[in-house]
Order: C-alpha cells, then structure tokens, then sequence
C-alpha cells in the first residue's frame, strides 16, 4: 500500500503532525503500537479513579480571549471547540526544607507575580518588570526567527531584538544575575527549572525566560476530561480528514534506498510504501534500532551520540478516600525541593538519594475529577543519568519501587504536615522501566534529550534548515526541535508536516 506519507508514533508529536498533512490533502497513515493514541499523553483508571498520566499543567495555551499557539493550531485543525480547557488556580507554591524552611506561593499574571515577588523579596520588582519585558522582547524574536524560516536579516534582529541578541547565549544564571536580580527573587523565579529539566547554570535563558511568561501570562491550562480526551480528539479528527491509524502496529524497520526513505516494515512484517516518514520516535531509537546504521548521515550519527538524554521520570498516583479539603490540601501543584538552589538539586537527582518531587493535586484544578469525597494525588520525580538504571535489578525491582514511593510519600506528609498513607485506596508507581516499555523511549526518559550546550532549543532551530537526516524522514515529539512538553511536542509536530509539505512540493512525493 502506497503512502504520501506514514507517522511513526500517536504521541501528541505524531497525532499533530497527522492531522497537519491530512487536513493538507495528503493521504497518511499512522502507525501506533498500543491500541490507544496519545502516548503518555492519556490516563488509565484504578478502581472509582481515572488517573492522569502525565500532564500537570499544559503551556502556551491561553486564557478566555487570549489564545496561545497550541490554542491557535487547536483552532486551525478545528478542535478548539471540542476539547475544554480549565485554568490552574496558582503558578506554584515551592518549599524547601533544608536550613530555615522556605514556603513561597506565586500567582499568575505578571503584575501579580511581580507584586508578590516585591512582597517576599522587597526591592525585586525593577529586575522582575525587566525580566519579563525582556521574555516579551524574546517571544517576538523567536516568531521573526521562525517566521523567517531559518534566514532573518541580521540588521533587523539588530535593530529590533537587540536585548534577545545580547541575551541568546547566556545562561538564566548569568541573564539574572546581570539584570541585578535579588537571588532570592532569582530562586523563586527559577521554580519550574524542573519542567525543563536542566539546571540555571546549564539552562538557556532564552528558553525559560519563554516558558516562565507563558505560564504567567497565559496561565495554566488542563484538560476537563484528561489527556485522553485530547489525544481522542486529535485522533477523530485525524480520520474525519481521511487519515488511517492502525493501533497494535510496532514499525520496526525503517526501508531506505540509495534515494532516502521507501516505506516502513512492522514487526508482523507487514510492510507499506512512502517516500515521506515522521517519526515521533526518538533519534536514539530510529538510528539505533529502526533505519540500518550505515544508512545514517555520519553528522547525524555525530549528533545523537553527543546529544545526552534527558531526565528519567518517577511517578506515584495516588486515588485517596478523603476530600483535599479534609486531607489539608489547598494547593494545586507543590514543588517540594531540598534547596531552592536548582544547581543543588539537579545534583541531587543525579543520586538515588534524590526525595525532590512536584505534586499535583488534581481536585483543586478540576473538584469533580473524582468522585466527592476522594482526591487525586500524583507525584513526579526525576532522575538525572544512570543512577536508577545502575540501582534496579530483576530481583530488586518491586522492592526498590515500593521502597521509593514510600520514600516520597512520607516527605511529602512531613513537609506538608499531613496524613496520606492512611487514606491511600489507589496506588499505581511508574518508574523509568514503566516509561521505557510504554514509549520504548531509551532507558526511560521523559523529556527527549537534555537542553543544554550547544543543544539547546534556540539552536535547534537555527540549524533546522541545514541538517539533514536520511532524506524523507522528520522528526517530532518531546525530543524534538522544541524540547519536552505538551505544546512543544504538539508544535514540534506541526512543523515537522509543514517541513514535509514543504519536501513534497519541492518534488520529493
Ligand atoms: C510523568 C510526566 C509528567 C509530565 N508533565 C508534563 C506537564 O505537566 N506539562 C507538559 O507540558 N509536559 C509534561 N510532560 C512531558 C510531555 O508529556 C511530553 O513531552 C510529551 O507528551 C511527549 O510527546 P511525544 O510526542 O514525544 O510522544 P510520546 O508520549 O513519547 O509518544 C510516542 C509514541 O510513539 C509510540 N511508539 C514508540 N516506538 C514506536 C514504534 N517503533 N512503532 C510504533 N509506535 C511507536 C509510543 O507507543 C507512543 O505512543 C510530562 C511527562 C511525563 C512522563
């Protein structure tokens, strides 16, 4: 069977990039090897408890009448109006507990959050207005950058984003501590370093300054029904504009010809033809295990082995009897850290002693999520490097998961003063070997490749338009251009089809 083109994975990468080409016209399958799309972007029921499965909180989205970018592409594949969004009552609230406790609560909006910044850390304001007028100046530049497709005018990025020119190559330590930031203000701004995963010293400003007005300013979103619903959407919408999923499908081969990509085989050894493949899998993956190695660019080969995968991910959900209200839990998402140091705690999380976590409580963004009287709990960890893999074995693997989530589970209550263990009616733990056999992503990580040095998002980008792989295969996903995240990884998935429109016009179909 003949393809315009095949999408390896139904993460939010692939069922993006799907919808892209078929709403295009293009005739496209999509293969997924579970029988559900999404990816880690779905949720699996336990007892009376629909759990979420990954998201905390979606980026990028938009608020009432402010629409983001995910808004805007949910609008173009018109499924903004079949999906509903409800905001995250608060930004965060962070404690960290070595030393005297520190217990910060921070708000959206940017006068809101300048204000209470001004409230913990008197004389922080002027450097907070700069900051966030700075990560204005940078969202412009990088819609100019992407605008103009890999060739902006260096005049006019000059003239009109001399601050992002200035700032591009820093790090958020060296931006923050140049704009004379208070280092408390720096810390407390610095929360959500995890979500990118790498830490202030290593972290692109570029990329958080973004990300931090994103949240902001636009709030906080999650879905009403889960991430499930989502991916369902996304999948209907898929097929409504012609598009083929073929679930329990696992692509194990990537066929090529001295031309580029010819078709893909699957592991029953079903085999369909294209010349156009987007693989919503990771590098890693596909160089490693999918396409023949000598098939492979040497410079891409150079890449993937350069690049350092990102973290691993540690999850506990927990389904409790008892309301938040009762349980003493007012917040939305607690970010429970040693230090408020993000240096010191990536350290941490290179170790097996590693107890830092961000714990969501989804009643408090969605009250009927479960039913009345019961509270979703989940929490989130990371490891950093090998330290999980080099612990776990056949032999210890339940003891060492128990062992870890009770780890969490108790700092959660003492930091927080509360009783969970008592009221816990569902528990489920994933840990990286979860992650890993879920997406066959390589030794469970969640977040694609770590964000830093010369692999950061913003040269991603730049170089974009001069890389290239085996010809007719994209890439999308996490792992992608754009880094880890739902709105990354859906954009990711965007620009892959539209790059691929963009290879089939210029006569590769
Ligand atoms: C616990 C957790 C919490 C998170 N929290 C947040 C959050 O709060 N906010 C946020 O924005 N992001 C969050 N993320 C990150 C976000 O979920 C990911 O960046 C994003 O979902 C990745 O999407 P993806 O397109 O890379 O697809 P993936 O979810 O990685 O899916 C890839 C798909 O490809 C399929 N596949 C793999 N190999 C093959 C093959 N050979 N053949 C066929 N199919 C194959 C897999 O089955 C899977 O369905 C979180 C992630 C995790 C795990």
């Amino acid at each position: 069977m003949n393809y315009d083109a095949i999408v390896i994975g139904a993460g939010n990468g692939g069922l993006v990039a799907a919808n892209v080409l078929a709403k295009n016209g293009k005739k496209v399958l999509l293969l997924e090897k579970h029988r559900v799309p999404g990816g880690v972007a779905t949720s699996f029921v336990r007892g009376r408890f629909e759990f979420e499965g990954a998201l905390h909180e979606l980026c990028d989205y938009g608020s009432g009448e402010v629409y983001g970018n995910l808004r805007k592409l949910f609008q173009e594949l018109g499924i903004e109006d079949k999906i509903e969004m409800v905001d995250v009552p608060e930004a965060f609230r962070v404690i960290a507990t070595d030393g005297v406790r520190e217990d910060y609560e921070m708000p959206f909006g940017i006068n809101n959050f300048i204000n209470k910044m001004e409230e913990y850390v008197p004389g922080s304001k002027k450097s907070l207005t700069i900051f966030f007028d700075l990560a204005k100046e940078i969202r412009e530049a990088m819609k100019y950058l992407s605008d103009s497709h890999g060739k902006p005018d260096t005049k006019v990025l000059r003239a009109k984003y001399g601050n992002f020119m200035r700032v591009a190559s820093y790090s958020v330590k060296e931006v923050l501590k140049a704009i004379k930031m208070p280092l408390k203000a720096q810390e407390i701004l610095n929360t959500y370093w995890v979500y990118l995963g790498v830490p202030e010293s290593k972290m692109s400003f570029v990329h958080y300054a973004i990300m931090v007005l994103l949240y902001v300013d636009y709030k906080a979103q999650v879905p009403l029904l889960r991430s499930h619903d989502l991916s369902l959407t996304l999948e209907e919408n898929f097929k409504n504009y012609g598009g083929i999923v073929k679930y329990g499908s696992f692509v194990e081969k990537i066929l090529t010809d001295e031309n580029g990509v010819i078709g893909v085989r699957l592991s029953n050894g079903e085999v369909f033809n294209t010349k156009h493949v987007i693989s919503n899998v990771i590098a890693t993956n596909v160089y490693g295990k999918l396409i023949d190695f000598d098939k492979v660019p040497n410079l891409e080969k150079k890449k993937v082995n350069y690049n350092k995968l990102g973290a691993r991910g540690f999850g506990i959900y927990l389904g409790l009897n008892r309301s938040c209200k009762e349980l003493g839990l007012n917040n939305y998402s607690y970010f429970i850290y040693h230090t408020m140091n993000s240096d010191e705690e990536y350290k941490k999380m290179t170790t097996m002693d590693n107890d830092s976590m961000v714990v969501v409580c989804l009643n408090n963004a969605l009250p009927n999520c479960s039913e009345e009287g019961t509270t979703i709990l989940y929490f989130t960890s990371l490891y950093f490097g090998d330290c999980f893999d080099k612990e776990v074995t056949k032999e210890n693997y339940y003891h060492l998961k128990n062992q870890l989530a009770t780890k969490f589970i108790e700092r959660f209550e003492n930091v927080l003063d509360v009783n969970i263990r008592d009221y816990i009616e569902e528990i489920e733990i994933a840990t990286p070997v979860t992650f890993a056999r879920y997406t066959d992503s390589p030794e469970g990580v969640i977040y694609g490749y770590s964000l830093e040095e010369n692999d950061v998002m913003l040269a991603r980008l730049m170089r974009m338009y001069s890389e290239e792989s085996v010809k007719g295969l994209r890439f999308c996903g996490g792992h992608a251009v754009r880094g880890s995240g739902y709105n990354s990884a859906y954009l990711s998935g965007e620009l892959a089809a539209k790059l691929t429109l963009g290879d089939m016009k210029g006569g590769d179909n």
